[in-house]
């Protein structure tokens, strides 16, 4: 099977910011733009993104998981990167208008379509190191994804790392830049200790890895870190606390730091996991710290994390009440 996210469908939908004016959205090639080789995200990172899913339910219907909370933080993203103003519905429109003329290509589930909307600054100017783009390009591209977890979720190996995946005020834009500066401790870490991603840990303080969220469950309890601007804030963090809320348990969003993840991560009935539209709930087995390795719990993962994903993809695949209004049925 191919890897995530590199299967395209043909056409893509795009418009153009250009003289304070969002052009009419059109239905292109996936491989039609054109870009000056002195565009301004080529050189300044102006450019920001979102992943979201699309799911085809038993009954035939295609439905779209939080597409308002993606369509806003992609708002937010622009924003902070002193892009051009996004105009909302439109975006909301262009997605729903491109996956309904792909609905036929939405796999089954565990599939899904991955929908990838992406914005970035096209003015043709060097000089601006200093100045926003006055001219951008917002598209919406289609990636049909299988099973994520085809071969089966194998907890994850985290190495704690003291330094930032980003700058401070940089974490919650969801931004080009950012991943590129988090290439070299993930390529380290594997090479090193054989981990699968880094936790990022600057001064102690637990944030995330270089693309999901981080959730330490203990119990009844499931502690993650408050939201702040160093770090992503996910939906599907937002949806797994919410469907933990549901269930009776104590959610508490807070500092977590290394010594207490530590410490709770060495009992018996301990959790950790990964939170991430593209893998929606992975299990973490072992942390490694100072040349040490941890495991968390018995090292397998544990059965509130299942029971969160399930619960997730039940509403996402319509197998359970969407009774937070989450999906948006496309046809
Ligand atoms: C996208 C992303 C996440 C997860 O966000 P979701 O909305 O749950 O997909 C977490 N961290 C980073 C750095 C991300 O880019």
């Amino acid at each position: 099977m191919s890897a995530f996210g590199t299967v395209f469908t043909p056409e893509m939908i795009i418009s153009r910011f250009e003289n304070n004016n969002w052009s009419t959205p059109q239905v292109v090639k996936s491989d039609s733009i054109t870009l000056h080789p002195g565009a301004h995200v080529l050189h300044y990172s102006s450019t920001c993104f979102e992943g979201l899913k699309a799911f085809r339910h038993a009954d035939g219907g295609i439905y779209i998981f939080r597409m308002d909370k993606n369509v806003a933080r992609m708002a937010q993203s622009s924003e902070l990167l002193s892009l051009p103003k996004i105009d909302q519905t439109m975006l909301s429109e262009m997605i729903t208008d491109i996956v309904s003329r792909f609905a036929a290509d939405v796999p089954n589930p565990p599939g899904s379509m991955y929908i990838r909307p992406t914005h970035i600054g096209t003015e043709p100017s060097i000089g601006k190191a200093a100045a926003p783009s006055l001219q951008s390009l917002m598209y919406v591209l289609l990636s049909p994804v299988g099973d994520y977890f085809a071969g089966g979720a194998k907890p994850l190996r985290l190495l704690l790392e003291d330094n930032a995946r980003c700058a401070s005020h940089m974490g919650m834009v969801k931004s080009g830049g950012n991943y590129a500066s988090a290439l070299q401790p993930i390529m380290k870490a594997r090479a090193a200790v054989q981990a699968d991603q880094v936790l990022f840990c600057p001064n102690g303080d637990v944030q995330e890895t270089g693309a999901a969220n981080f959730l330490l469950i203990d119990g009844k309890e499931i502690i993650t870190k408050a939201l702040d601007a160093s770090f992503l804030h996910g939906v599907t963090r937002d949806s797994i606390l919410t469907l933990a809320r549901d269930r009776g348990m104590t959610v508490s969003e807070r500092q977590l730091t290394v010594d207490e993840l530590l410490e709770r991560a060495a009992k018996p009935d301990a959790e950790a996991a990964l939170s991430g539209t593209a893998a929606v709930l992975t299990p973490v087995g072992t942390l490694i710290h100072d040349g040490k390795e941890h495991t968390v719990g018995t090292g397998q993962g544990g059965p509130t994390t299942n029971a969160l994903r399930q619960a997730l993809n039940e509403i996402q695949w319509g197998q359970a009440e969407d009774k937070h209004g989450w999906l948006t049925k496309v046809c």
